[in-house]
């Protein structure tokens, strides 16, 4: 691919896994990005839902997809998403970022669930990239700056976590309540460092407002500063909605 179509870097909430049977706005706005998006050669999905020591790349040609969640109703563990894996960029992901392959990792529900709004056909190969909630927020958009240069490969680097994500509070919810305003207060704050590329206030996100609240655990927040590292200035708002109350559904692109 050439540098006049360089793909963005996508930051997206990806929300509660019943979208994958219960398509709602979010499901809609994916289909559309898939349709618009140039289309790319492959996939680096950073996912909330890989959670390890050390960056880790997927690397297996036929990726299983799995379903790591519990509670939810039959027919949403046999959701299959039978994308072909890309071992080649999983070795080059994995010596940008310093990391790993995994030869035996799926794809989980931080990838299939998008993606398969965005690419229904699964006709796009996905790798997928771990996050480190032991490390800091600072690594994490080193992670993304050193993932950048598969942008010029024709590579979509799609970062998927939830931009507020209380579980707990999740539960006390309906789907259709309206937000707290601690969690839109985190989502204004995201929003500007992100529309501003005030790469000194992502770094020190865990001081932000709200920020404890908003991720009670660091995973799903993560993948913004990699989208952030690896788009390399300031982003913009792609997409919003809430479900629950609490989860702000709110998209990025960079670059
Ligand atoms: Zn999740």
């Amino acid at each position: 691919m050439v540098a006049d179509t360089l793909l963005p870097v996508l930051f997206i909430s990806h929300g509660s896994p019943m979208m994958a049977l219960e398509p709602d706005e979010t499901a809609a706005f994916l289909r559309t990005l898939g349709r618009d998006l140039p289309r790319p050669d492959a996939v680096l999905c950073v996912s909330a839902h890989w959670e390890t020591d050390a960056p880790d790349a997927s690397a297996p040609d036929s990726p299983v997809t799995i379903h790591d969640f519990y509670g939810f109703p039959q027919p949403l563990y046999e959701v299959a998403y039978p994308a072909p894996g890309a071992p080649e960029l999983a070795a080059r992901a994995a010596a940008l970022a310093r990391g790993t392959v995994d030869p035996d990792r799926g794809l989980d529900h931080g990838a299939w669930m998008p993606l398969r709004f965005m690419y229904p056909d699964a006709d796009v190969p996905v790798v997928q990239l771990s996050v480190q909630p032991g490390r800091d927020t600072a690594h994490h958009l080193a992670l993304g700056r050193a993932l950048a240069p598969l942008r010029g490969d024709g590579v979509l680097i799609l970062a998927s976590g939830g931009l507020t994500h209380n579980l707990r509070e999740f539960g006390q919810h309906a789907v259709d309540d309206p937000p707290e305003g601690y969690a839109v207060d985190f989502e204004a704050w995201a929003t500007k460092t992100v529309e501003t590329g005030d790469l000194d206030a992502m770094a020190g996100a865990t001081a932000a407002p709200h920020y404890a609240r908003s991720h009670p655990s660091p995973e799903h927040f993560l993948p913004l500063p990699v989208a952030m590292g690896a788009g390399g200035g300031p982003g913009r708002v792609i997409h919003s909605a809430w479900i629950h109350g609490v989860l702000s559904m709110r998209a990025f692109a960079f670059g």
